[in-house]
């Protein structure tokens, strides 16, 4: 199929896309296109305009944050699994980027539109969530931030208003004795997950936790947050015991829906497995030590 017909504008600054959004109201962005495209092309998107961001300098950077990370919107899924920096300072971003679809998807693909897009079971979102990720967003009249877990609202749903665009996503330091867990139901290899958890864990050396998050994946309408399970195991030693009655929370905090892929039930089932699945990596990767990130 083809899309429908379109305007198109390629901006050379940050300023410039901003006025064309605002005078724009029907436009879309257009970042690695690997979402909107095919969108378009199966006639689910029909935007009148397409601002086309690649141009834009300074939003492909990668640079170190306070002990954390600063990554540009146009920062592509390859560079987050290659960059020797990511891979040091956040290993889950990298890990997370290298199961996206396939070799071509990964080399345009963005952060940024894959965040924007909110596909409830993509990587990226999730692991923004667990990370405790804050998006940089811009308007033409002004700036905001806003943190991954208020940012995603719904399926395909953000916080997004119309004429902004996100910029840049900043992931916190971690402390030491930090460590991730990313576990996913897939049917095949770089297939989007049927079910997805992402742990990071901190450990106070004693083998007590200190700081849990748990994040789940396509069960539900955007990635979601275990509060009932991260409060469990706050505070207590991570026992097998203890990450088993986390994990045992899991499938009364989600809200799963049945499709082609699997039943609501077998979505819930799975959480459970994938949230034990992902905080035990965590457990083993949360041992203490200098400068070690999730
Ligand atoms: C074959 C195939 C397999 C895939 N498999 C997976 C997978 O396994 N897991 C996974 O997570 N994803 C997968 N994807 C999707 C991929 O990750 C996309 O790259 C991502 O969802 C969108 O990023 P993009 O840069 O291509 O955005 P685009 O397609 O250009 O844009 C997507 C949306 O975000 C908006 N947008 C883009 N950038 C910005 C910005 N900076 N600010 C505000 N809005 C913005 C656009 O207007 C559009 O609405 C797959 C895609 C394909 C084609």
């Amino acid at each position: 199929m083809y899309p429908s017909p379109f305007a198109y504008h390629a901006p050379a600054t940050i300023e410039e896309t901003l006025a064309l959004l605002a005078r724009l109201p029907e436009a879309k962005i257009l970042a690695g296109g690997q979402s909107l495209l095919p969108m378009m092309n199966l006639g689910l998107a029909q935007p009148g305009a397409l601002v086309d961001v690649n141009d834009l300098p300074g939003l492909e950077t990668v640079t170190e944050d306070g002990g954390g990370l600063r990554l540009g919107a146009l920062v592509r899924h390859r560079t987050l699994e290659t960059s020797p920096l990511i891979r040091r300072r956040c290993p889950a971003l990298a890990e997370a980027a290298s199961l996206i679809g396939n070799i071509r998807v990964r080399h345009r693909g963005t952060l940024g539109g894959s965040l924007a897009h909110a596909d409830p079971a993509a990587e990226l979102p999730l692991v923004a969530v667990a990370l405790g990720a804050t998006l940089e967003i811009r308007r033409l009249e002004g700036a905001r931030e806003v943190s991954a877990a208020q940012f995603f609202r719904g399926y395909l749903l953000t916080d997004l208003a119309p004429g902004e665009l996100v910029t840049g996503v900043r992931i916190p330091p971690f402390a030491p004795g930090t460590g991730y867990g990313l576990a996913e139901l897939v049917r095949r290899a770089g297939d989007f997950a049927i079910v997805a958890a992402c742990a990071v864990l901190t450990t106070d050396g004693a083998g007590a936790c200190r700081h849990a998050s748990l994040a789940l994946g396509g069960v539900g309408p955007h990635p979601l947050v275990m509060r009932r399970a991260e409060a469990l195991l706050a505070g207590g030693p991570l026992t097998d015991r203890r990450l088993a009655e986390a994990a045992d929370a899991v499938p009364g905090e989600v809200a799963p829906e049945s499709d082609v892929h699997a039943t609501a039930a077998y979505r819930r089932a799975m959480a459970r497995v994938m949230a034990y699945r992902a905080l035990a990596q965590a457990r083993a990767r949360a041992v203490p030590g200098p400068g070690r990130a999730a």
